[in-house]
């Protein structure tokens, strides 16, 4: 199947690791144009250096995302040098462990900001280039906006709250044509992951723990398995397809966790 994603310009914020590091990848396989967007510099120079080093179009922009400032330089810096925006995957996000009782409201808003307020300052000063291309946007979230996890107040508020901003969005966006989704990952081995299972004393043990509960091959999905259904769902064979969650996590969050043990 041909994506038709050939020249698309996409913006992936969070794109110099872990899934969206594997959504850039994917990206340029597909004769894409993926705008890295991140924080740390060297791991987003680097990406940039291979890729066009390998012959494929892209640009790194630096950008703490909690900063409004840094949202509307992302999307200048991609107009300024590409001329249009295809679509823009909202995916930097950081569990930050911000409890009910381990937590404060200051650092609940901290949260908040980092994990939530740029899918809509970003989303905001795109939309004029979306109206232009008849775009899309993809919210990343995750299962545990509709599980819970425990000690993790802000980012479940953040994670949940994008699931509403995709509804939301994909009706009032109905009028141009601009389709928007959400892409909820469970269990998928990416840095984040491997920080949060490195602060058990028995990593391997509480990965196998884990991978025994997810019904479909007792295995975590991979970053490029999400890379594959957040381009389907970005690319024009996608069509018809509007304010969805997706859950590409093996049946982990909605079938038995029985059948697998
Ligand atoms: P990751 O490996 O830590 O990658 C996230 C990237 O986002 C990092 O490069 C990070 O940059 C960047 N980032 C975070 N906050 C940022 C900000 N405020 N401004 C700019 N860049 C920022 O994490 P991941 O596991 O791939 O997670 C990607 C998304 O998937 C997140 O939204 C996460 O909530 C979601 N998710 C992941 C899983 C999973 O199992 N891995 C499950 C459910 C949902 P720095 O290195 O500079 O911090």
């Amino acid at each position: 199947m041909d994506l038709k994603l050939k020249d698309k310009v996409i913006i992936v914020t969070g794109g110099a690791s872990g899934i969206g590091e594997a959504i850039v990848r994917s990206a340029v396989n597909e004769g894409a144009v993926p705008i890295i967007v991140n924080r740390s510099e060297d791991k987003g120079k680097e990406l940039e250096k291979e890729l066009l080093d390998a012959g494929h179009q892209c640009l790194f922009v630096q950008a703490d995302l909690s900063k409004k400032e840094a949202c509307k330089k992302a999307i200048d810096e991609t107009v300024s040098k590409f001329a249009k925006i295809d679509v823009l995957i909202n995916n930097a996000g950081y569990n930050d462990s911000i409890g009910l009782e381990n937590g404060s409201p200051e650092q609940f808003m901290e949260s908040i900001q980092n994990n939530i307020f740029h899918y809509y300052v970003l989303a905001h000063y795109a939309l004029p280039h979306l109206i232009k291309s008849k775009g899309n946007i993809i919210n990343i979230s995750s299962k545990t906006a509709v599980t819970g996890q425990g000690n993790s107040s802000a980012y479940i508020a953040s994670k949940a709250g994008q699931l509403g901003l995709t509804r939301e969005w994909a009706v009032e966006l109905l009028p141009y044509g601009i389709r928007v989704n959400a892409v909820l990952p469970a269990e998928v081995m990416t840095p984040m992951y491997r920080g949060w299972l490195n602060s058990y004393d028995n990593p391997e043990a509480k990965l196998k723990e884990i991978t025994q509960r997810i019904p479909l091959g007792q295995r975590m999905t991979t970053p490029e398995e999400i890379a594959a259904t957040v381009l389907f769902t970005a690319s024009e064979q996608a069509g018809h397809t509007t304010g969805q969650y997706l859950f590409p996590d093996g049946g982990y969050t909605h079938l038995d966790r029985a059948i697998g043990s």
